[in-house]
This record gives structure tokens, C-alpha cells and sequence, in this order.
């Protein structure tokens, strides 16, 4: 029997040590963090609770054994993350965002790398330890994130540069919105996986690198960002300003692949960002079902008796049960395909944050107005759940350009994930839908 969705008795412990660890460590500060107005104080709120996370083999439990960290599957991965971002997914982004940074130099790095990083992320006495991943850029002409394979030269795409002199690369430039990169006093993450153009000669998927830059670098600052959702992870500007760090500090394995390192990152939290979506939706939906169970809103029989209600509702759990196991698909896809699932990856993550941001409105719907008290929890729902299609490489450029960018190569085979067959993603899968495009020759103009 090959299909089974029984949990194993392991599965069933991370997802029992997760949710133990995010209904009675972090659901007390969540409330009272995420109306903290000033952003980078309602992170350090959270701090109590990312040692405890980091304690529990929570923090870095997607690392390798190998180099100290927990081992879990991919599958695992997204069986505690629903339980953390049922709770909070802000505070679960920045959990996320550890793997985003140090994974790549698990898959790149050479052995020093490995060890110097990834042994010092998962030995920290204090457990403060966090990384930062920085890909996205300021909005702008040309700025933002989208087309970073843009074809056209140096500023388009990833602006910036990384430029080689003697023993050492110099860094200058801006990137918007990464999180976890001003660690928690606003100076730095321990460390920051950094996409620079390493060759400013070069445009689009040339030339991109990424590099470890260290807390501390001189001439590296940042600015926090204060967002509308995820108010629990802290979003940052970071300004390089002739930055200058070691040569050996680039990723080797990178050098020139910058763009399909973000690929495969955005392929990797795919199923994550799919998961928050479902644990988001879950909460909403429990908590729709409890008022509805609860209250008459006047009426002889308390409302789960409309059959609007009971409808919408059923509606509603379909949809999360549906979403999670293609969640689980697409993280079994990740876990036997090494780490790779650019194609499904994407697919996950467009279907169920859309799917579900409508659900959670939905719950607010069969509530009624009483839901946009903020007493309840339905407006911080939607909140969250309206950051899940934005964040984490767009829906709009950056994901459904991935998917259309292997449905459109020559040798795709539309069964290839029916049949968990590898598909393989390369640098001719990128650039499609940038408007340079029609300039390569690729596409004829009408
Ligand atoms: C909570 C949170 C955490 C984040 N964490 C990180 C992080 O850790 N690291 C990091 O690097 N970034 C992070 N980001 C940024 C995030 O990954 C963004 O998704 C990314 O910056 C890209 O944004 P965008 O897709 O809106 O790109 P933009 O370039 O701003 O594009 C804007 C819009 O333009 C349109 N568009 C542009 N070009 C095209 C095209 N060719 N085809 C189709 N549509 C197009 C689309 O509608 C797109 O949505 C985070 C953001 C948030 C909110």
C-alpha cells in the first residue's frame, strides 16, 4: 500500500512537539506582539520564544544532522510549520527564513562553508542564533524582484554588485524586504546569504552569485520595515555601501547560478508558504465554527443551523483538507527529488495561498461584522493570510513564471508529477515573460 496518509509515530511526534511548542510558548506573546506598532520591537518580543523554539530542535530542525541540525524531512518540515503558523506565521517565516539562508550552503558550499556556518548556527549556547536570506531588491525603475532574470544589463535585475579586488569581494547596492537580515537589534543577523551580481558586465541570469556576509560587516546597514502582516518577522531594508568582505565568504557552488539558487529556494519553501496558508485558514475556520456553534445572532437556533453557514463552512474544510495534502505531495516530491520541486513547488504555493486567503474571508462572512472586532482574531487572519500570495517570490512574476517557464521547454512531460518523475530545471526555463524576451529572438513579435 503505497498511498497512506497516516502520520508515523515520528511524524506525529514533531507535529505534537510543534504544536506544543506554538500553543504554549508562543501563543501568549502573539496577541500582544503583533499590536506592538513599532516593528523591530514587536520581533524582540517574540526573542523569549525563538530560544525556546531553538531549544527544542525547532529553530534549525531543517539542517542536515550532518552539521548539527535536525534532520527532518521536507514532510516533517511542513508538519510542524502548520502548527507554528496556526498560531503565528510571521514568527514561522522567520524559522523558514534560517533554512532560505543556510540550505543553499548545505546544497553549494564547499566543506568549510558547511561547517563554519551551519556549525555555528546549530552550537549557539544562547540560542539567538538566526540567518537572513536577502534576493529581493527596492521597488523602482528598474528595481523590484520579479524580472531578476531579466535578460537586459546591469542595473536590471539583481542590482547589487559584488565586485571582485584582490582577496576580497566589495559589495554595494540596496535589497527591500528581506527578513531575519537586522537580527534583533536592527545591526545584523549572524550571518546573511546575500544574491549580488558578481559580474556587473553580465544581465540577467549571468553573472549571479551569493555570498555570506557577516554581523558586523563594516558599511552594511539596515532599516526596518513596517508591514501590514507577518508583524512577528522582522522585514528589512539593507544598504551595502563599499562593504567589503572575504573572497572565500562567496558560496563556491554559486558562482554564476545566483538565479536558479533563488529558484530552487522559492521551490523549497513553496510547500512551506503552502502550509502557512492551510494553518492560517485552519484557524480562522475553528474559530468560525466555534461562534457559529455559539451564537443565535437572534434567531431560535445558534447560526450553524443556516444552511448558508453549514454550506460555506463545509466549503471551507474541503478546501484546507485538499490543500494540505498537496502540501504533503509537494514536500514527498522535495524530499525524493533532492531538494528540488521548482515546478511543483510553485504550482503549491500559487494554489493554496489563493485558495485559501478567500476561505479565510469566507469565515468572516458566516461570522458577520462581529468579526471585524478586533477582539476576535479574524482580522489579524486575514492579514496574515493576505501577505501569503505577495511574499515569497510574487504569485504574479515570480511563481506562476516558474511554472510557465517549464510547461512552455520543449521536452516537458505534462505527467511528469502524476508519475513523481524529476523534472529538471535550467537557466532556459528562466527569463520567460520578462518583455526582452521578444528581443532575444526567442518569441516573435505580432
Ligand atoms: C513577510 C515577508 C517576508 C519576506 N522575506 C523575504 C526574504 O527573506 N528574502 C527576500 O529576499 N525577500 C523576502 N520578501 C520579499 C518577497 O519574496 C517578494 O515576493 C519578492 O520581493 C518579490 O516581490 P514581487 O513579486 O512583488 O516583485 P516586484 O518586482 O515588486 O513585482 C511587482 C509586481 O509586478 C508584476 N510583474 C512584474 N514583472 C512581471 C513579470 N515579468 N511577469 C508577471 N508579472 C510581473 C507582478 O504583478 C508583481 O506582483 C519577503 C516579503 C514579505 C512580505
Amino acid at each position: 500500500m503505497a498511498i497512506d496518509f497516516t502520520l508515523s509515530a515520528d511524524q506525529k511526534n514533531v507535529q505534537q512537539t510543534a504544536r506544543d511548542f506554538a500553543e504554549n510558548v508562543l501563543a501568549p506573546v502573539v496577541r500582544e506582539a503583533d499590536r506592538e506598532p513599532d516593528p523591530l520591537k514587536a520581533f524582540q518580543l517574540t526573542k523569549p520564544a525563538y530560544i525556546e523554539a531553538y531549544r527544542r530542535g525547532i529553530a534549525f530542525g531543517m539542517l542536515p544532522k550532518e552539521y548539527g541540525g535536525g534532520g527532518l524531512t521536507n514532510v516533517e518540515l511542513i508538519l510542524a510549520a502548520e502548527e507554528i503558523c496556526a498560531v503565528d506565521p510571521g514568527f514561522a517565516c522567520t524559522l523558514l527564513v534560517n533554512g532560505l539562508a543556510l540550505l543553499p550552503v548545505w546544497y553549494w558550499g564547499n566543506e568549510e562553508q558547511k561547517r563554519r556556518v551551519m556549525g555555528a548556527a546549530t552550537s549557539d549556547a544562547s540560542g539567538e542564533w538566526i540567518a537572513g536570506y536577502a534576493a529581493s531588491e527596492p521597488p523602482g525603475t528598474p528595481g523590484g524582484t520579479a524580472n531578476f532574470d531579466s535578460p537586459a544589463p546591469h542595473p536590471v535585475g539583481i542590482g547589487v554588485t559584488a565586485r571582485r579586488d584582490g582577496d576580497s569581494y566589495v559589495l554595494n547596492g540596496r535589497k527591500y524586504w528581506p527578513c531575519n537580515v537586522g537580527g534583533w537589534d536592527g545591526n545584523g543577523a549572524n550571518v546573511n546569504l546575500v544574491v549580488v551580481r558578481t559580474d556587473p558586465s553580465k544581465g540577467g541570469t549571468e553573472g549571479l552569485s551569493a555570498v555570506l556576509v557577516e554581523r558586523g560587516t563594516p558599511g552594511v546597514t539596515y532599516n526596518i520595515i513596517d508591514s501590514f502582516g507577518h508583524r512577528l518577522t522582522p522585514n528589512s531594508e539593507i544598504i551595502f555601501e563599499d562593504a567589503r568582505i572575504p573572497a572565500e565568504n562567496l558560496v563556491e557552488g554559486t558562482y554564476g547560478n545566483g538565479d536558479l539558487l533563488i529558484n530552487r529556494n522559492f521551490a523549497w519553501s513553496g510547500p512551506v508558504a503552502g502550509i502557512a496558508a492551510v494553518g492560517v485558514a485552519r484557524a480562522a475556520y475553528e474559530a468560525a465554527l466555534s461562534w457559529c456553534k455559539t451564537y443565535t445572532a437572534g434567531a431560535a437556533h445558534p447560526m450553524i443551523h443556516f444552511q448558508n453557514v453549514g454550506y460555506v463552512l463545509g466549503d471551507v474544510a474541503a478546501r484546507i483538507e485538499a490543500s494540505r495534502y498537496f502540501c504533503w505531495k509537494a514536500a514527498h516530491y522535495i524530499d525524493q527529488h533532492g531538494y528540488h520541486g521548482e515546478l511543483i513547488g510553485a504550482m503549491n504555493k500559487v494554489f493554496c495561498t489563493e485558495l485559501l486567503l478567500d476561505s479565510v474571508y469566507k469565515c468572516m462572512q458566516v461570522v458577520g461584522v462581529n468579526s471585524a472586532d478586533r477582539t476576535h482574531m479574524f482580522e489579524k487572519y486575514l492579514r496574515e493570510a493576505a501577505i501569503f500570495p505577495i511574499y515569497d517570490g510574487g504569485n504574479f512574476g515570480m511563481q506562476r513564471r516558474r511554472v510557465h517557464g517549464v510547461l512552455a521547454s520543449p521536452n516537458f512531460n505534462p505527467r511528469a508529477l502524476m508519475d513523481n518523475e524529476f523534472v529538471h530545471f535550467v537557466k532556459d526555463m528562466e527569463v520567460v515573460d520578462t518583455v526582452q524576451l521578444i528581443e532575444r529572438g526567442h518569441l516573435a513579435p505580432a
